[in-house]
C-alpha cells in the first residue's frame, strides 16, 4: 500500500516523469488495499480491491513486475537480484517490503486448517477451508485477530478469539475501553477468552485442538494465527544495512537509509526504533520519500520529514467503532487518565500538564475530529472542560460546539486585521479554497496567525500548531498590569513621617531628589518608546523581521515595565494639572493595554461564544489603546519644559 502512495504522490509532484520506475511486487496483483481484505469474504471480487488498474501503472511509465520476489541486494553494483526476473539494477531503491504475519513457535502451526491473514491468497485459502467448517478459532485478540473474527462470523462459524494479554487489543486500549470492546464483540455471539496462551496445536481427526498452559484445551474445525506482525527487513539486513532496535529498515526522518542510495517506507521501516502498523503513518512516509525523492530529482534540498508523533486511527470492529489518538496508552505513563463510561460507549483522555495528549474511544465519539486537532495543535483544555468530561463524555459544551462555518457573518475571525467570517465566505466563494489563499486574498491569520485554524476549518482541513511564542509572557504582563494600574490609579500616598526617614535612609529620595527624579523619568520614557517602537512590527507591512508573537509578547513586557518606572519616578502621586493629566492618560493607556493583552492571548484559548467575544472585543480595545497614546508626546513634551522652566 505504501508503494502505491508513493507511485501516487509522485504523479502529483511530477517526478514520475522524470524517473524510471520499476515496482517488484512478489504477489501476483499489484498493489491492492490490504485494508479492505475482509471484504472479500462477503463475496467482493479481489480485483475490485485493486488501487489502481494495470492499465494506470503503463499509462505513467511504471514497470510492473508481479509474482517476482526480490533475492538479494548487492550495494556495491546498485542492483537487486530476483526470483524469477534475475537482477535489475537502480540508482535509487526503495524497500516497501511491509510485515509478516508472527507465528508463535510452537507445535502445530503447521497442521492442516492452520492459517495466516494478510493477502487475498490467505484469504482465499481460509474461504475455502471455512466453507467445511462450523467452529473456528482465532489466536490474538489484537486488531487483526478481531477482524479475522468478524470473517469468521460473518461466514456463519461459531467463532472464537483468543487472546493472551487481560483485555482485547491490548497495544492501543486502556482496560475500561477494552472490557466495552469486549462486551460488545460477544454480544455479537463471538467468544472471546482472555488471559489464555497456546501451549501447542494438535490434530484430532478432522479438528485442531489448541490446548493451553493452564486452561482447558479448545476443539475447533480451523485456526486463524493473528498474533502479531513482523517486518520484513530480511532483504536490508542481508544487505548490511542498519535495523532499528525491534526489527525493521532504520530511516531517517527523510526516509533514508543507513546506505544513502537506498529508502524505507511502510511497515518494513523503523524511525527512531518505532515501527507503524496501520496505514496511515506509512502513507506519510510514502509522501514525505516522494517529495524527497522530487526535490532531489531537481537539485533541491530535501527537506520533507516523516514526524512519528501524534496518529490517529480509526477502525470499524464487529461493527464497533474504535479511536486511538495521539500518544498510545503505554507511551503515556505521566499522564492522567480520565474515562466515561456512559451508554454503549467508553471515552479516555490522557493529559499531561493540561494538554489532551492522547485519546481512546470505542464507541460513537462526535467530539472525535475536534479532539484530534486539540492534540495535533497541542492547545490547552480547561480544569472545567475536564470536569466537564468526567460528567458527560464530552469536553466542549453545547455553545461551544459552533463550528466557524456557523458563526454569524459580521463576527470577528482576525481579530488583527478585522476579517470577518462574511469576508472569508466572500474569499472563498471567488475561489480561494486553502487557508493560503484564504490568507493572500483576506489578510487573516498573517499577523498573529491565531485565527489560522479557523481557516483551516472554513477549508474543511486538519488544524496546525499554532506557534504560541510569547503568548506566555503577554497573559502574565498584561495581568500584572490589569492588577496594579488601578491601584496607582486610586491610591493617595502621603509624606513618609521623620522617623521612617531616618530608619529607611530617606526612601521618598528617589522621588524628591532632582538628578533621581530626572533619571528615572528619561529611562521610563525610553522604556515606553521602546514598547512603541516594537508596536509598529504589527503596522508596518513590510517590516517582518522576527516573530509576531514574540514581539508582541515584548511589548506586553514593556508595558508592564513602564508601571514600575512610573511608581519609581513618580512614587505613585498624580501630581496636579498637566501632570495629574500625563499620569491618568498613561495609566488608562496602561489599563487599556492590559485588556488588549489578556484578550489577544486568550482570544485563540476559548472556544465557542466567549472566544467570539473575545475577537470581537480585540479590535476596539486595540484601537482605544492607539488612541489614547496620541495625546501623550504632548503632555510628556510639556511635562519636561515644565520641569526645567519652572
Ligand atoms: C486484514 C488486515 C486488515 C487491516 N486493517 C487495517 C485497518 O483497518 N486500518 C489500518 O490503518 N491498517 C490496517 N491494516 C494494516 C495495513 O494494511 C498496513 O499497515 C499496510 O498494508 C502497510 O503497507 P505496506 O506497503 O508497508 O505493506 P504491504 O501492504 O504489506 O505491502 C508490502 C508488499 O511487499 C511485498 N514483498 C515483501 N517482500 C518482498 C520481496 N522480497 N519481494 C517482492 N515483494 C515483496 C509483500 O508481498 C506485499 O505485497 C490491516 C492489515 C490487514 C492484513
Amino acid at each position: 500500500m505504501a508503494t502505491h502512495a508513493l507511485l501516487q504522490r509522485l504523479r502529483r509532484n511530477g517526478a514520475l516523469e522524470r524517473l524510471d520506475v520499476t515496482v517488484i511486487g512478489e504477489e501476483p496483483r499489484p498493489c491492492y488495499d490490504r485494508v479492505n481484505l475482509t471484504s472479500c469474504f462477503g463475496g467482493v471480487p479481489p480485483d475490485d480491491l485493486l488501487l489502481s488498474p494495470v492499465e494506470w501503472y503503463r499509462e505513467n511509465g511504471v514497470r510492473l513486475r508481479t509474482g517476482v520476489r526480490a533475492t538479494g541486494i548487492d550495494r556495491s553494483r546498485r542492483a537487486v537480484s530476483t526470483d524469477p526476473h534475475g537482477e535489475i539494477r537502480y540508482d535509487h531503491l526503495v524497500l516497501a517490503t511491509g510485515s509478516r504475519p508472527f507465528v508463535p513457535p510452537i507445535d502445530g502451526v503447521d497442521l492442516p486448517g492452520v492459517f495466516v491473514y494478510r493477502t487475498i491468497d490467505d484469504i482465499e485459502a481460509i474461504r475455502q477451508h471455512a466453507g467445511i467448517c462450523r467452529t473456528a478459532a482465532v489466536l490474538g485478540g489484537g486488531l487483526l485477530g478481531l477482524e479475522a473474527g468478524k470473517a469468521l462470523y460473518n461466514l456463519s462459524l461459531q467463532a472464537h478469539v483468543v487472546e493472551v494479554a487481560p483485555g482485547l487489543m491490548p497495544r492501543q486500549l486502556n482496560a475500561e475501553a477494552a472490557d466495552l470492546l469486549r462486551e460488545e464483540v460477544e454480544s455479537l455471539g463471538v467468544s472471546v477468552h482472555l488471559l489464555r496462551r497456546a501451549s501447542r496445536l494438535e490434530q484430532d481427526g478432522a479438528k485442531v485442538v489448541v490446548h493451553f498452559a493452564r486452561h482447558d484445551p479448545l476443539s475447533v474445525d480451523m485456526v486463524v494465527i493473528s498474533a502479531g506482525i513482523r517486518p520484513r527487513d530480511e532483504l536490508a539486513r542481508d544487505a548490511g544495512l542498519e535495523v532499528g532496535e525491534r526489527g525493521g529498515v532504520a530511516v531517517s526522518g527523510a526516509l533514508q537509509t543507513s546506505d544513502p542510495r537506498v529508502w524505507a517506507v511502510g511497515e518494513c521501516a523503523s524511525v527512531d526504533n518505532e515501527l507503524f502498523g496501520l496505514v496511515g503513518p506509512c502513507y506519510e512516509m510514502a509522501e514525505a520519500l516522494a517529495d524527497n525523492l522530487a526535490a532531489m530529482t531537481q537539485g533541491n534540498p530535501m527537506s520533507a520529514r516523516f514526524h512519528s508523533g501524534a496518529s490517529a486511527s480509526r477502525l470499524k470492529l464487529m461493527g464497533v467503532d474504535v479511536s486511538t489518538l495521539g500518544k498510545p496508552i503505554g507511551e503515556a505513563a505521566a499522564a492522567s487518565v480520565l474515562v466515561r463510561r456512559g451508554d454503549g460507549y467508553c471515552r479516555t483522555l490522557m493529559v499531561e500538564r493540561g494538554r489532551v495528549v492522547g485519546a481512546i474511544g470505542v464507541g460513537d465519539w462526535p467530539e472525535r475530529e475536534r479532539l484530534s486537532g486539540l492534540i495535533a495543535a497541542n492547545r490547552r483544555v480547561s480544569q472545567r472542560q475536564l470536569r466537564r468530561f468526567q460528567r458527560t463524555g464530552a469536553v466542549w459544551s453545547a455553545s461551544e460546539g459552533a463550528s466557524v462555518m456557523e458563526w454569524p457573518a459580521a463576527a470577528t475571525v482576525c481579530s488583527c486585521l478585522g476579517v470577518t467570517r462574511g469576508d472569508l465566505t466572500d474569499a472563498l466563494q471567488a475561489g480561494a479554497g486553502t487557508p493560503e489563499q484564504l490568507a493572500e486574498s483576506t489578510g487573516a491569520s498573517t499577523v498573529c496567525g491565531s485565527c489560522r485554524n479557523l481557516l483551516c476549518a472554513l477549508c474543511d482541513q486538519p488544524e496546525v500548531a499554532v506557534g504560541a511564542k510569547g503568548r506566555g509572557a503577554l497573559l502574565g504582563a498584561s495581568v500584572f498590569a490589569a492588577l496594579v494600574t488601578p491601584v496607582l490609579m486610586a491610591y493617595r500616598p502621603s509624606r513618609f513621617a521623620d522617623t521612617v526617614q531616618s530608619a529607611w535612609r530617606r526612601v521618598d529620595f528617589l522621588w524628591q531628589d532632582d538628578v533621581a527624579k530626572q533619571v528615572t523619568g528619561y529611562t521610563l520614557l525610553a522604556i515606553s518608546l521602546l514598547a512603541l517602537l516594537l508596536s509598529l512590527r504589527k503596522r508596518l507591512t513590510r517590516f517582518r523581521l522576527g516573530d509576531f508573537n514574540l514581539w508582541r509578547g515584548v511589548h506586553g513586557v514593556l508595558g508592564a515595565g513602564t508601571l514600575v518606572g512610573f511608581v519609581v519616578h513618580t512614587g505613585m502621586s498624580l501630581g496636579h494639572n498637566f501632570t495629574f493629566a500625563l499620569g491618568s492618560a498613561f495609566l488608562l493607556l496602561n489599563l487599556l493595554g492590559a485588556a488588549t493583552g489578556v484578550a489577544a492571548s486568550m482570544e485563540s484559548r476559548l472556544t465557542g461564544r466567549w472566544g467570539r467575544s473575545l475577537r470581537a472585543w480585540r479590535p476596539r480595545l486595540t484601537r482605544a489603546h492607539i488612541w489614547l497614546f496620541w495625546p501623550l508626546p504632548a503632555l510628556v513634551l510639556f511635562h519636561i519644559i515644565s520641569v526645567y522652566y519652572y
